[in-house]
Parts: structure tokens; C-alpha cells; sequence
């Protein structure tokens, strides 16, 4: 019998002991959980991570690690992005659990010039390879929120892109169950 994926197990990253679900350990990139990561976690991280590795694989991305964070019960505003990239070390860190976030940042690994027309292009590509219905929609105009992705909006939909709303942290009275 196969261990159970959602089991955790210690594994040695970044020099310290760390308990990781077996799903995790089999990824293509090592998986790095943030300080003090609430092990509950883990189950909204889990399809967000399973496709970074499709999408990796696909795009030929190569990622050396992961940096994944856990912030149940924060008050008000994470005081940090919801996700970057680093072109260096070939890492990406994410707050946000969410596909669109994922997506933004490997848009980032594909090309430079930060949120300039090259990244809004990759972003626009990748949520329409990855994302559907809703989901799809959401990301779309949530590039609204740059002026490039506002361009890349009018060239695939031919009208102006609506007004994006508000980005909420998604950890915000999220309460594990
Ligand atoms: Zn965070
Ligand atoms: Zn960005």
C-alpha cells in the first residue's frame, strides 16, 4: 500500500527539520514552509502546488524552491506581497493560495521588466491555459490592475478591460476547520 499523500513527514530542508506532507516531498522543487507554518494549511495549498509542478513542467521552467506561508486568523492586512519571484535563485515565495497568484509569479519567471507588456502577455497565456470559467474571468480582469495587462485585456477581449477590484489577503478571517 502507498503511504497516504496527506501524511506528514520529516524531511531536512534548508539545513532544519521540517514536517511536510508526502505530496509535497514528490515535487519537481523543494518545498519550503514559512516560519511557524500552521500544518492546516497545508490542504489549501495543495492543488495550487500540484499545478505549479504541471506548469513547470510544461513551461520548462526550472524552480529551485518554494517558500509557502500559513497567517490563520490575521487581522487586517498581511504585510507583504502575495507573491514574487526571484529570478536569482530561481525561488518563489507565495502568501496567497490561489492559482491566479501562482500563475502571476511563474508569468514573472517566463519574462523580465517586472509588470511591464512581456509579463502581462505570459500572465494573460498562462491563465488561459490553466484556469477556467470563473476562475479564469477573475484572473483576467485582476490584470486590470496593471496598464499592461489592460492592453493585453483589450487585444483578446476587444473592449476595455472593467475596473479591477480590490485585492483582499485571502487569509483574512479564513478559520481552519
Ligand atoms: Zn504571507
Ligand atoms: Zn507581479
Amino acid at each position: 500500500m502507498p503511504a497516504n499523500p496527506n501524511k506528514l513527514i520529516e524531511i531536512k530542508i534548508a539545513g532544519r527539520y521540517r514536517l511536510i506532507p508526502v505530496w509535497a516531498s514528490e515535487l519537481d522543487f523543494e518545498i519550503r514552509p514559512g516560519q511557524n507554518f500552521d500544518a492546516r494549511a497545508w490542504k489549501y495549498w495543495k492543488p495550487v502546488l500540484l499545478l505549479l509542478n504541471e506548469v513547470a513542467r510544461n513551461e520548462k521552467l526550472k524552480i529551485n524552491w518554494v517558500r509557502v506561508h500559513s497567517h490563520f486568523g490575521h487581522k487586517g492586512n498581511v504585510p507583504h506581497a502575495m507573491g514574487w519571484w526571484d529570478h536569482e535563485i530561481k525561488a518563489m515565495f507565495l502568501c496567497h493560495f490561489d492559482k491566479e497568484t501562482m500563475l502571476h509569479e511563474v508569468g514573472h519567471a517566463l519574462s523580465s521588466g517586472y509588470h511591464g507588456d512581456p509579463w502581462a502577455k505570459q500572465a494573460a497565456r498562462l491563465y488561459q491555459k490553466y484556469l477556467k470559467g470563473k476562475e479564469l474571468k477573475a484572473a483576467m480582469i485582476q490584470l486590470a490592475h496593471y496598464l499592461s495587462g489592460r492592453r493585453v485585456y483589450k487585444t483578446i477581449y476587444g473592449e476595455k478591460a472593467p475596473k479591477a477590484p480590490e485585492i483582499q489577503s485571502m487569509w483574512e478571517n479564513l478559520d481552519p476547520k
